[in-house]
C-alpha cells in the first residue's frame, strides 16, 4: 500500500480505465477518473457502442487479479462460446471448437460491462476510506508535465485544471494522453487504417426469449472478403456485425441491391435478422472504422504512461483489445507493487516488457481477419488445424495450439505464443512434406514393379 497522497488522474473510464482505477484504489492511491461521456448509471442515453465482446482467459485474470469477488459479479451471466459455427452459402452450419479440452471465450454485454465496473466503483467508494472520485462530462485536453502533472479539461464548457502526482491514460484509440506524451518523450507511433468497416445488427430472440441459433458457439458467415458474425446475448437476442471492405458497403445503398447481396451470401440470416431491418441497416445505421494504432515507449518518467487502446488500438478479429487491455492493468499493477514505491521503474519495467508482446497481438489481430473469413473453410487449414489439436491433445505439456495460446493461456505472453507458434508450425510444415514425399516415394515403388 502506498500512502494516500500519492494521487493519480485516470483518463478515460472505458472498460480499460474503470478497471485501473479500481485498481490503483486498491493498492491506496487517491484516484480521480476523468471522462468525457456523462455518468452511465444516470445518462438516459449513452454514446456507448452497443456491441458485445468476447473477454477471454487474459481479460478474466485480470479481473480476478483486481478482486476475486468483483470479478464474479461483473462476469455474472457470461455467454460462453466454445467454438465458431460457420455457416456456408446454403445455410449448412459446422461446428469448429476453439479448445481441446472444453475451453471457451465469453460473449458479454460491452455496455453492462463498463456500468458494472462503474457500480464496482461506487462498492469500492462505500467502503474504503479513500474514495475514487469520479467526474463525468469532463473532455481532457492536455496534461503537462511539471513538478506533478498538470490536467486541463472542460466541464460545462469552462476550463478546467487540477494537479496529479501522476497521470495513467486511458482514453481509447484518440487518445489525448497519448498526444501530450509524444511532446515528451521520443515516441515510435503510427496509425493506420484499414479498408473494412462493420456494421452492426440484431437478432432478436425467438419465442420465450429462446435463442434461434446456438448461442454457445461464435457464429461466422465467412465469405473471403467480408463476413458476418453473430455473437449471443443472455436475453436469447444476439448482436450480429458485418465486416467488409469501403466500397462494397458504399455500394450497398438500395433496396434491391442490399437484398440480393444477402439472398446470394447470407440466404440464412435473412430469417434471423429480417430483410427490412438489413436494409435499415445499410442505409441508416452509422459505420464504424478499423485501425491499429502502434506505439513504444509508454511512459514519461514516472508522471504518465497510458495502457489500453491509447497505447494499442487493434481490429477486432481475435477478440483481445479488451482482453490485452485489462491485461496491461494487471502487469502494471503487478509491477507497482513489486517495485513498492519506486514508481519510475515500475512504469520503465513495463515499457521494457510490454512492448514486444503488444507488437505481437497488433500483428495476430490483422492475421486473423483471414483465418475469419476465409481459411476456415480451406481443406488444407482444416487438415492443419485437426493434426495441431492432435498433437495438442496427445502432447499437452509440449504442443499447444497458437488459438489456446492467446485465449487461454494468460501465462504465455502474446510474443512467447507467436514463438512458441512458428516452431510448430515449421514441424507441421516437415510432417506434411514427409507425407507428402512417402505418397510420392510409395508411387514410384509401386510404378517401378509393376513396369517390370
Ligand atoms: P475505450 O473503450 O475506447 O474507452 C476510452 C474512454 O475514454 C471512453 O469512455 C471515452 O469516453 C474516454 N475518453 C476519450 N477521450 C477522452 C478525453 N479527451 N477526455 C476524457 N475522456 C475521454 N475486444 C475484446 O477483447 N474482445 C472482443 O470481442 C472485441 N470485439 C470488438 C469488436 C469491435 C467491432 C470493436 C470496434 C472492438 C472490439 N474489441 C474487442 C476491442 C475493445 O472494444 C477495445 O479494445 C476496448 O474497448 C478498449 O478499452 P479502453 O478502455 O482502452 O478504450
Amino acid at each position: 500500500m502506498v500512502e494516500s497522497s500519492e494521487s493519480v488522474g485516470v483518463i478515460g473510464a472505458g472498460l480499460v480505465g474503470a478497471l485501473v482505477a479500481l485498481g490503483l484504489a486498491k493498492q491506496g492511491y487517491s484516484v480521480t477518473l476523468y471522462d468525457l461521456r456523462s455518468d452511465p448509471r444516470t445518462a438516459k442515453k449513452t454514446s456507448l457502442r452497443s456491441i458485445n465482446l468476447a473477454v477471454s482467459e487474459r481479460g478474466i485474470r485480470a479481473l480476478r487479479y483486481v478482486d476475486e469477488e468483483m470479478a464474479k459479479r461483473v462476469l455474472d451471466g457470461i455467454i460462453p462460446m466454445y467454438g465458431r459455427m460457420i455457416h456456408d452459402l446454403d445455410g449448412n452450419q459446422e461446428s469448429q471448437l476453439y479448445g481441446l479440452f472444453g475451453e471457451a471465450i465469453n460473449s458479454i454485454d460491452r455496455k453492462k460491462l463498463n456500468q458494472s465496473l462503474i457500480e464496482e466503483i461506487e462498492l469500492f467508494n462505500s467502503s474504503a476510506k479513500s474514495k475514487i472520485e469520479l467526474i463525468f462530462e469532463a473532455k481532457v485536453t492536455s496534461v503537462r508535465v511539471n513538478g506533478g502533472v498538470t490536467i486541463d479539461y472542460v466541464r460545462d464548457g469552462e476550463p478546467q485544471r487540477d494537479h496529479k502526482d501522476f497521470v495513467v491514460g486511458a482514453d481509447g484509440t484518440y487518445s489525448v494522453v497519448r498526444q501530450s506524451l509524444q511532446k515528451l518523450i521520443r515516441m515510435n507511433y503510427s496509425q493506420e487504417y484499414i479498408d473494412m468497416c462493420y456494421l452492426e445488427m440484431y437478432i432478436p430472440p425467438g419465442p420465450n426469449g429462446s435463442f434461434r441459433i446456438d448461442p454457445n458457439r461464435l457464429h461466422i458467415w465467412p465469405r473471403k472478403t467480408f463476413m458476418l458474425i453473430a455473437l449471443a446475448n443472455q436475453d436469447g437476442s444476439f448482436t450480429s456485425t458485418f465486416f467488409g471492405p469501403w466500397e462494397l458497403v458504399e455500394s450497398l445503398q438500395q433496396p434491391k441491391t442490399i437484398e440480393f447481396f444477402f439472398k446470394k451470401n447470407f440466404k440464412d440470416a435473412i430469417p434471423l435478422i429480417g430483410l427490412d431491418k438489413i436494409i435499415e441497416c445499410f442505409t441508416t445505421y452509422p459505420r464504424g472504422a478499423l485501425m491499429q494504432v502502434n506505439c513504444s515507449r509508454y511512459n514519461f518518467q514516472d508522471k504518465c504512461i497510458i495502457i489500453g487502446d491509447a497505447a494499442h488500438s487493434m481490429v477486432p478479429f481475435y477478440g483481445q483489445g479488451m482482453n490485452c487491455g485489462f491485461e496491461d492493468v494487471r502487469i502494471l499493477l503487478e509491477l507497482l507493487e513489486k517495485n513498492g514505491r519506486d514508481r519510475q521503474a515500475a512504469f520503465d519495467s513495463y515499457t521494457e516488457t510490454r512492448a514486444e508482446d503488444l507488437k505481437a497481438i497488433l500483428k495476430l489481430a490483422l492475421r486473423n481477419y483471414h483465418e475469419m473469413s476465409s481459411d476456415v473453410t480451406s481443406s488444407l487449414y482444416l487438415f492443419r488445424k485437426k493434426l495441431d489439436g492432435v498433437l495438442g491433445r496427445l502432447m499437452p505439456q509440449h504442443w499447444i495450439p497458437l488459438y489456446t495460446m492467446v485465449s487461454f493461456r494468460s501465462d504465455i505472453s502474446y510474443s512467447d505464443a507467436v514463438r512458441f507458434s512458428q516452431k510448430q508450425q515449421r514441424i507441421l510444415k516437415w510432417a506434411e512434406w514427409g507425407a507428402v514425399g512417402s505418397i510420392l516415394a510409395g508411387g514410384a515403388l509401386y510404378l517401378a514393379r509393376r513396369s517390370k
